[in-house]
């Protein structure tokens, strides 16, 4: 199995409800409090296991905001797992989930580096790194009703743009929507081949638009009009 993650670009509208769902789940779950740092101050910060880029793309009026979440992409060539020098980093041979055993992280930092993603972060007060679990103690819950086992992340995105499943079956709908929507890994020339996936935008038709700064014939004569009266 290659558990992972597929988000659809053209359908996340960026409301940040999948990370803020990620670190309740993961803050009561397993992994221990994603800690925040001065939450009621001036600068508040914390630990996310998910966040959310935005970027403008193209010039107005054909630009677009493109919403960009980011977690751990559970890559099969990880060098986070092989730079970890005390084997807290390590990828579930049965899943592909990769996961940091906080009882054997000393919190050196060397995994983080080594993340082109940014996808791991070190809990300053736990002194341990932390990062996406695909929800692990929530996937394989069999209390839970089997469409409740994903992600919370998935589970919470009011627009439908994440999905989760097994990559290593053709017909499962992630492996089915990255075939069918040209689906592509982020930087894959770096080789860590992440499991995750992003659905690029589809083109759109450019929207119609009037020059506002040259007015019709319309509003001249309207204008003109104006002016006859109010002298
Ligand atoms: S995204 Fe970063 S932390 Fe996650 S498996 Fe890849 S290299 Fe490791
Ligand atoms: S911070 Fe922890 S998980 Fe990361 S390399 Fe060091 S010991 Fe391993």
């Amino acid at each position: 199995m290659k558990l992972g993650l597929v988000i659809d670009l053209d359908v996340c509208v960026g409301c940040h409800g999948c990370a803020v769902a990620c670190k309740q789940w993961n803050t009561s779950g397993m992994i221990g409090p994603l800690t925040d740092y001065n939450p009621y101050g001036r600068d508040p910060s914390g630990v996310w296991f998910n966040r959310i880029r935005h970027y403008e793309v193209g010039d107005f009026p054909h630009n677009k905001t493109i919403n960009f979440p980011m977690s751990c992409m559970h890559c099969e060539d990880a060098d986070c797992v092989t730079v970890c020098p005390t084997g807290a980093s390590y990828k579930r041979k049965e899943d592909g989930i990769v996961l940091v055993d906080q009882d054997k992280c000393m919190g050196c930092n060397y995994c983080s580096w080594a993340c082109p993603y940014g996808a791991r972060e070190l809990d300053r007060v736990d002194g341990t790194m932390k990062k996406c679990t695909l929800c692990i103690d929530r996937i394989y819950d069999a209390r839970l009703p089997e469409s409740e086992r994903k992600p919370a992340c998935v589970m919470t995105c009011p627009a439908h743009a994440r999905y989760f499943g097994d990559f290593d079956n053709p017909n499962s709908e992630v492996s089915r929507l990255v075939r069918e929507r040209g689906g592509q890994g982020l930087m894959p020339d770096l080789g860590y081949q992440p499991t995750n996936k992003y659905l690029p935008p589809r083109p759109t038709r450019p929207i119609a638009t009037d020059d506002v700064r040259k007015p019709s014939l319309a509003a001249k004569v309207k204008d003109w009009v104006n002016k006859m009266i109010t002298t």
